[in-house]
Parts: C-alpha cells; sequence; structure tokens
C-alpha cells in the first residue's frame, strides 16, 4: 500500500479527499471511519490506470483523526498517524480549500481528484470548478466489495446557489450550524453584547456586525472569548444587487419594514446613475421599482414609465420565463430571482439572507450611492 504514496503531491496522478472517502459508508464496512475504503479506492485507481503503482496523495482534515474512536480499527488509527508524520498523507485545516490549490498548482499534469464532493463554497475562489467533467472522480461501491470510480460533473452553479453556499460557510465556520445544517436560529436572529466594556465587535452601531461563534455551546466574543449577552432581535434583511451586463455593480442590503426605491435617481433609495451605460440611461426611470421587506417577504413594485419584466428562479436555480411586472402592484421577490428595469441592466435578489450582512453599512451610506469598491470587499463574515 506504502509503495502509493510518493509523499509529493507534484509526484502524484491522483488527489484523494481521504476524510471524504475514510467516511463513506456506502464504500464497505458499518464503522463511521474506515481506512480499509481507501484502500479500495487506490485499488480502483490501479485497475483504472492499469498500473498497480499508481501514485497518490492524500490530504486528510485535521479532524479526521479527532474523534479516533470511530474508527473501529486502532490499527487504522496508528497507520493513518504514522503516514501523517512520514508525510505520506498531508494533514490541512481545510482539505477541501487545500486539495482545489493543489489541483491548480497541477493542473499542467491533469492530477484529478478522487472526492464526492462538489465544493459548493469554493466556486467563487476556484471557478474553473463550475462545469468541470473530468477532474473530479467519486468514489462508488462496485460488485463484490470493489470500489468503482466515475467521473464527478461539478455542474454550473448559478450566482444564487453559490451565495448561499457562501452563507453556510461562514456559518459553518462560526459552529453556527446545527447537526441538520440548519443555522442555529435562535443565535443568528438577535444581536449580541459582549460584557467587556471597551469591546465593540458586536455593536450594530459600529457599521460591521459579525455574527457570534459558539464555545462550548455559548455565542461568544471572538475577541475576548467571554459569552455575550443578548441584545435584543436583529432585523431580517435581504441583499440586492445590481447586475450591469452580467457584471455586479452595487450590492445593497433592505432591512425589514423598509421600502426602498430603485432608479436612475430616486428621491430616497437606491440610485443607479452613476452604474448605468449610457445607451440604456434613459430607460431606466427616475424611481423604477419600489422594494419593500414586509414580515420577511421581500416585494417589487414596478412604477417606472417604460415597464418592468422579472423572471423568478425555480429548483434548482432554473430560471422561469421573462414576465411583465404589472404596474402598481407588489410581487413576491425570492432569492434568484431577477427583476429588469432595462436591457442589460438587472436587480438580483442574493440567495444571502443572514444578518452578516451589514445593516449599519445601510444605515450610515446616507446617499445610497453604491460604490464600486464596497461592493467588491468581503463581508465581515469571510
Ligand atoms: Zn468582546
Amino acid at each position: 500500500m506504502e509503495h502509493n504514496l510518493p509523499g509529493a503531491a507534484d509526484q502524484a496522478a491522483f488527489l484523494v479527499d481521504l476524510s471524504n472517502v475514510v467516511r463513506e459508508r456506502s464504500l464497505g464496512g458499518p464503522a463511521a471511519r474506515s481506512l480499509h475504503r481507501f484502500r479500495l479506492v487506490v485499488e480502483a485507481l490501479g485497475r483504472l490506470t492499469g498500473d498497480p503503482d499508481v501514485p497518490v496523495y492524500p490530504v486528510a482534515d485535521k479532524s479526521l483523526l479527532g474523534e479516533a474512536r470511530e474508527f473501529a480499527d486502532p490499527g487504522d488509527v496508528r497507520t493513518l498517524r504514522r503516514w501523517i508524520n512520514s508525510g505520506l498523507v498531508e494533514q490541512a485545516g481545510d482539505a477541501d480549500q487545500r486539495i482545489l490549490e493543489l489541483m491548480e498548482l497541477t493542473s499542467a499534469a491533469h492530477t484529478r481528484a478522487v472526492t464526492n464532493d462538489r465544493f459548493g463554497a469554493y466556486r467563487r475562489v476556484f471557478p474553473w470548478i463550475q462545469g468541470n467533467t473530468d477532474r473530479f472522480l467519486k468514489p462508488v461501491a462496485g460488485p463484490s466489495g470493489t470500489v468503482r470510480l466515475i467521473p464527478l460533473h461539478m455542474g454550473t452553479r448559478t450566482e444564487a446557489e453559490i451565495s448561499r453556499s457562501d452563507e453556510l460557510a461562514a456559518f459553518k465556520k462560526q459552529e453556527l450550524l446545527k447537526s441538520s445544517g440548519q443555522p442555529l436560529t435562535r443565535v443568528v436572529n438577535r444581536f449580541w453584547r459582549c460584557p467587556e466594556p471597551r469591546c465593540t465587535v458586536y455593536d450594530p452601531r459600529g457599521g460591521r456586525v459579525l455574527l457570534p461563534r459558539m464555545l462550548g455551546g455559548v455565542p461568544s466574543c471572538e475577541v475576548h472569548r467571554l459569552a455575550l449577552a443578548d441584545a435584543g432581535p436583529r432585523p431580517a434583511m435581504a441583499q440586492l444587487k445590481a447586475m450591469i451586463h452580467g457584471v455586479c455593480k452595487g450590492r445593497y442590503t433592505v432591512e425589514e419594514g423598509s421600502q426602498t426605491g430603485v432608479g436612475r435617481n430616486p428621491v430616497n433609495g437606491i440610485v443607479l446613475y452613476s452604474l448605468l451605460p449610457s445607451d440604456v440611461a434613459g430607460r431606466v426611470s427616475r424611481e423604477h421599482v419600489v422594494v419593500s421587506a414586509q414580515s420577511g417577504i421581500l416585494l417589487v413594485r414596478d412604477v417606472s414609465r417604460c415597464g418592468t419584466r422579472m423572471r423568478t428562479a425555480g429548483r434548482r436555480g432554473r430560471m422561469g420565463p421573462w414576465k411583465d411586472l404589472p404596474p402598481g402592484q407588489d410581487r413576491p421577490f425570492g432569492p434568484g430571482d431577477e427583476v429588469e428595469l432595462a436591457p442589460g441592466v438587472l436587480l438580483t435578489r442574493s440567495g444571502r439572507r443572514f444578518p452578516a450582512e451589514l445593516a449599519a453599512a445601510w444605515r450610515t451610506e446616507g446617499t445610497r450611492r453604491p460604490t464600486p469598491t464596497a461592493a467588491s470587499q468581503p463581508t465581515a463574515l469571510d
């Protein structure tokens, strides 16, 4: 087995997402974690390539050895520890990211990765994942206890799906996901205050509203490691983006209970004037649509001279047909939906619905003029 492990990514034909393989129960054995599954994958790579000595470079999360008792065979733990200590297996804080980095570094050699992960949270950083069909292999159970490898088609995620993945990754980082994968709403829907008097990390007036970090099940201050005090409900918010010819030129947050005009130059609202290409600026009304957030639902209303079209996102991000918005009537504006003010000028609702959106930034942005730099800046959570 060890002759398959060169201990260097650039000498390997395949990277293996080791934690993902070791934890995959469908590959054989009832244990939560089993190194045998990795051996089966290496055998499958040997058959696939016709080379029983095929060189493989496994990357494991630090957490793989963390709960050693999940391995039914204590020998697995000893072997894995030895492989890590001798550099045959690389350990990484974030194995997903490390595998993608190594794939980028070895792209000339077309090094492939064995995984069952579609890396939804990484598509912004590694855009080449989008639509890829030839660099990822998925291990599946084969006949009589073997493993087969099949191409993993990565598919193309829509902007709304990518935003949703970003959101989940941000929650995961703060340990704000339940084991079901749902966010801990009792924590994320509240404001929090640090008992350290000078601490402003969680002060909603500070301009950046961080989510608490969970320490031992208690919402805690990232900086002072102290338990935070509940500071009341956090208003729900939605994020809007101005897309000009397919490029995001501005991001805006809309708060619960608010009503906001969007157009070329509305009296009090989202001003698109500086973003609009000259050929279409005249087709966008001074106030074109009104977006309002009521009881957690976002609505959009056409108030323009020339009309507005909208299409809604269906399941799996598939877009419905364009339809004219009936003038003066509120329509639900869901995540992924697109509102077209003029050809090439879209208002979209991002998948992000969580409170990391900077309420205060919105409030303090007196003119509410979009700034392209602010649009490209990471949020407080990133
Ligand atoms: Zn603090």
